[in-house]
């Protein structure tokens, strides 16, 4: 017979002693046997285990003669016996075995671990969509992405603080959160990311006035989250302008963590000679590190972040032309480089149109675009049209002419460009907020101020748009 068949009857025999021996007796010491070979009038089977084969023999033979009886309708002779080398191939394959269940529950830990990371990098207002690798290096922002790293990587050892600045969408956020992602990657620093707006609020709602509440608890609290960091990243901190309580605190929450040798990362749409709202003293500590600048991206690099945002997106078959058409028209600010590529997109979805140059083309309608005035042009035409500067309407005047005339400018630069309200509050110096609200108030009024009605549509005509 050979070993095939052998092991074949074993498997039925087994099954048969399955129903009379205790399931525990059974798990450890029968069903491991193995069935070797079978003779006339015998039939052998090894076992790894020395005691086992004793502990059967002495307890359980009977049963499994009788089983061998009823299954060759004969009584045979049972060898039970204990083999070395087959007990030596069971150690390894407990080994083996052994040794992937490890390695399973490592990488389970692992990916707990990676859970437990992504919620608290969210937690810490990290968007886990900003690293280094995904951003797009050229000429024009090489020295800011190096200085982020080197600070990621080695932080207070050479620029503290760090300050980035650059236009809107320009990628300043995208360098700071990259530092907070990598940083809080590598686990042992503590990391605190923080737009100014919040930084602000925070402020604001911590010294408030409210009844029953202890202002000096709520102080320390805030103190503590800003101040027992390793390291302090601060978006947007034009926002800081005009704001003079905390703009004191900032300087105090600065001159503390710097002088605990703690990081320290700004960004800002102005380099700090530009924010002259901002008194000296808080400025000489904007520069007292480092302040790179970065510039509008390269034809190719534009390209090159297009095609990147189509496969994170995880579409596919997207011509060359169509990404180098939107990269021709879309300069100056990446956010709206990729918002041009989403609307393609959506648009596409939408009408199960594939995207073709031809259909982004018609979608975008960069070429008309063109030659809509700029924001900058109707600035200076509406300044003109109200007898006031443009100088005026971008500074933070509030004499009723001005505040007019920069209202308008608001929902025509809205209504007309489809420009955004952070584009406009760029411009303008204005929070986006202020924008907007400067653009419905605008909207609102002129189905009842026949004026200012007047107004806009002689200055939508003249403007050509
Ligand atoms: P900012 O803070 O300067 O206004 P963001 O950092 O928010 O700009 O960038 C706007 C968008 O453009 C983000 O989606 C960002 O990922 C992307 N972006 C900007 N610059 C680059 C770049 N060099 N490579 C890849 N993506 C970029
Ligand atoms: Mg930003």
């Amino acid at each position: 017979m050979n070993t095939v068949e052998v092991k074949k009857i074993w498997e039925e025999i087994k099954q048969d002693l399955q129903k009379q021996i205790p399931a525990t007796t059974f798990d450890t010491w029968i069903s491991h046997l193995e069935a070797i070979s079978s003779e006339e009038n015998s039939f052998t089977l090894i076992s790894g285990e020395s005691f086992g084969v004793k502990y059967i023999r002495e307890n359980y033979y009977k049963t499994i003669f009788e089983c061998f009886k009823k299954y060759f309708g004969k009584e045979i002779i049972v060898n039970i016996e204990f083999n070395q080398e087959y007990a030596d191939k069971i150690k390894k394959n407990k080994l083996k075995v052994e040794k992937k269940l490890e390695k399973e529950k490592q990488l389970e830990e692992e990916h707990k671990k990676s859970i437990e990371n992504l919620s608290y990098v969210k937690s810490l207002n990290i968007n886990l969509r900003y690293r280094f690798d995904n951003f797009v290096e050229d000429s024009n922002n090489k020295i800011a992405k190096a200085a982020a790293q080197a600070v990621a990587q080695n932080p207070t050892a050479k620029y503290n603080p760090l300050y980035i600045q650059g236009g809107s969408g320009l990628g300043k956020t995208h360098l700071m959160q990259a530092i907070g992602h990598y940083v809080t990657m590598k686990g042992n620093l503590k990391v605190q990311c923080i737009k100014t707006e919040d930084f602000i609020n925070d402020y604001v709602n911590s010294t408030a006035f409210v009844p029953n509440k202890n202002t000096t608890s709520a102080m320390n609290k805030f103190r503590n989250k800003y101040r027992n960091v390793d390291i302090l990243l601060i978006d947007d901190i034009q926002f800081i302008e005009n704001k003079k309580k905390c703009i004191d605190e900032l300087f105090h929450t600065l001159d503390t963590l710097y002088n605990a040798n703690k990081q320290i990362v700004l960004t800002s749409d102005k380099l700090p000679k530009d924010l002259p709202e901002i008194p000296k003293r808080l400025r000489t500590r904007f520069e007292q590190g480092l302040v790179v600048e970065i510039k509008p991206p390269e034809f190719e690099t534009r390209v090159q972040i297009l095609k990147n945002l189509a496969k994170e997106k995880g579409i596919e078959n997207i011509s060359q032309d169509v990404f180098e058409y939107i990269a021709k028209y879309y300069k100056d600010n990446v956010r709206e480089l990729e918002g041009a590529f989403t609307k393609v997109n959506a648009y596409s979805d939408i009408e199960q149109e594939p995207i073709t140059l031809k259909y982004a083309k018609q979608v975008l309608k960069c070429e008309e675009n063109l030659n809509k005035p700029t924001i900058n042009s109707i600035i200076d035409y509406i300044a003109n049209f109200y007898n006031v500067t443009s100088e005026d309407i971008k500074s933070t005047s509030r004499v009723q002419n001005i505040s007019n005339a920069r209202a308008v400018v608001c929902y025509i630069a809205r209504e007309k460009l489809q420009n955004s309200y952070e584009t406009i509050a760029v411009k303008l110096n204005k929070r986006h907020q202020t924008v907007m609200y400067a653009a419905d108030k605008v909207k609102k009024t002129i189905k009842t101020d026949n004026n200012l009605r007047n107004d806009v549509e002689i200055i939508i005509k003249n403007l050509g748009l």
